[in-house]
């Protein structure tokens, strides 16, 4: 079926943030009055509309897979199907009335072991987890409690050399003109640097690893009961202050085989934060992961793709490997925008050009592709379900549509740091040494920084440094290998 739609042209402007926040608030709280353990996020939209302080997420040209900024573009695409049961378009709208959520489809119960992951352990009771012993939700952890003084010792441990750069400012790109020009930071943001260890794509053509970020949330069921349906997994970057709220919504995200991973506790710009927070930020998450699942996530994804090689440093040194979204040109990154039809500053038939954007570009990559979408909000569910997913399952030459850990070739098993097979899969902290993205002091190892380390302010992938994932991974396995006994005894 072909659709020509034709919308008003939105500007891209930074997103509304407290407005959006308590109005979503609002609606989840009539819907869900009674459910304390999935109790309403107190800043749920807060932490995730608020404007990226490096711009990311709303001043870079995204979501345009053939290069046209979204701001001037007249939305036209087609799809190849949709989903009978699809909301329709002209329903999915910024502050559109909150529709019903579907209950969870099962019930996790303590003690399980989840099918495809074997030698995981029991699944722990979350009726007993008490959000007092966890900080406060949706603004950074304090760096002075017992947990976050720990893991800063853990991170200094592994010897791994944190670049001394200072935080960024917020204001983005335009109002940070010394780390813009200081590419021996590779900051992503301004420049799309990536590294050697960075997740940005799958190897294989026509794989896609499917990702969610930000959630659970209300309408994360949801996503899950169609995800069932039509036989997928995907990966899930989730924020440690929602994982609090919806924990048995985690607990069924997990035991149906989907990836979990870390997306921060209060998503921040990370790059924005001292070392210290930037610890407490990935420190919090992991535990609160581990203290539900049983397991701790061994790849994150920074809020608003917001890295530096400072950011890059501490997350290895963490044991998590950083995952963006495929990008392939300053004006062509694979983001939906997905996101901003919540807040208005998107529509959902901008967001359907940029899929038949993305979706032109991945089609004829030689590699695979990894796209940005959110489990936030209805409308990005909605969209998902009803449009986005059935035109991928329909579309030919056939996709393969996988959570990430899959699309690297790798067991779930691998998926996390409990788990994980060190000896076929090194932990991120060796792939990276060996990567030569980090050095370390002391006795562990040393190698020399890249040389010439950055691809550069605007100019993405340099071939001399980053290599595609596939390459990457394989010469991280052949290379990694004698580094990884002694990474381990250092208890990451
Ligand atoms: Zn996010």
């Amino acid at each position: 079926m072909k659709l020509a739609v034709s919308s008003a042209v939105l500007a891209l402007v930074p997103a509304l943030v407290a407005a959006h926040a308590d109005h979503a608030d609002a609606l989840h709280a009539r819907h869900h009055p009674l459910d304390a353990r999935q109790a309403t996020p107190s800043h749920a939209a807060s932490s995730t509309t608020s404007t990226p302080a490096t711009g990311a997420a709303t001043s870079a040209p995204t979501g345009t897979g053939t290069g046209t900024p979204a701001a001037t573009a007249t939305p036209s695409f087609t799809l190849l199907a949709t989903n009978p049961t699809a909301v329709p378009l002209s329903d999915i709208v910024s502050n559109q009335p909150s529709s019903a959520t579907l209950p969870l489809a099962s019930t996790a119960v303590p003690g399980t072991t989840p099918s495809n992951i074997p030698g995981a352990p029991p699944l722990p009771n979350a009726q007993i987890l008490l959000p007092s012993n966890y900080p406060a939700l949706d603004v950074p952890p304090p760096i002075d409690s017992d947990e976050v003084k720990q893991w800063i010792q853990e991170v200094q441990n592994t010897g791994v050399v944190i670049p001394n750069f200072a935080p960024t400012n917020a204001g983005g790109c335009p109002n940070n003109t010394a780390a813009v020009a200081d590419t021996s930071r590779c900051w992503w943001t301004c420049g799309g640097c990536t590294r050697s260890t960075d997740i940005t794509e799958c190897p294989t053509p026509l794989n896609w690893g499917l990702t969610y970020d930000d959630g659970p949330s209300f309408y994360t069921s949801n996503l899950l009961s169609y995800l069932d349906q039509v036989n997928l997994k995907s990966t899930f970057f989730v924020v440690g202050s929602r994982v609090i709220s919806f924990p048995a919504t985690l607990q069924t995200q997990y035991l149906a085989g989907h990836q979990i991973a870390v997306h921060t506790w209060s998503h921040p710009s990370l790059t924005m934060l001292s070392n210290e927070e930037i610890i407490a930020e990935l420190g919090w998450s992991k535990k609160v992961i581990k203290d539900v699942l049983g397991v701790t996530p061994n790849m994150m994804r920074p809020p608003f793709g917001d890295i530096d090689d400072r950011v890059r440093a501490i997350s290895l040194a963490m044991g998590l490997t950083p995952v963006m979204w495929t990008r392939i040109s300053p004006l062509a990154t694979y983001d939906t925008d997905d996101f901003n039809i919540h807040g208005g500053t998107t529509t959902v038939q901008q967001v359907l050009q940029n899929w038949e954007n993305i979706l032109g570009n991945a089609t004829t990559s030689k590699t695979g592709f990894i796209v940005l979408e959110h489990d936030l909000f209805e409308q990005t569910v909605e969209v998902a379900t009803g449009y986005i997913l059935p035109d991928a399952l329909a579309h030919n030459p056939p996709f393969t549509i996988q959570p990430v850990v899959s699309c690297l070739k790798q067991d779930m098993t691998n998926a996390y740091i409990e788990t994980n097979n060190n000896s076929t899969n090194p932990p991120a902290f060796s792939a990276a040494i060996s990567g030569g993205v980090v050095s370390v002091t002391g006795s562990a190892a040393t190698t020399t920084p890249t040389s010439g380390g950055s691809s550069g302010s605007g100019s993405g992938k340099s071939s001399g440094v980053s290599v595609h994932v596939g390459s990457g991974l394989a010469a991280l396995t052949t290379f990694a290998g004698a580094l990884v006994g002694g990474v381990l005894s250092l208890g990451l």
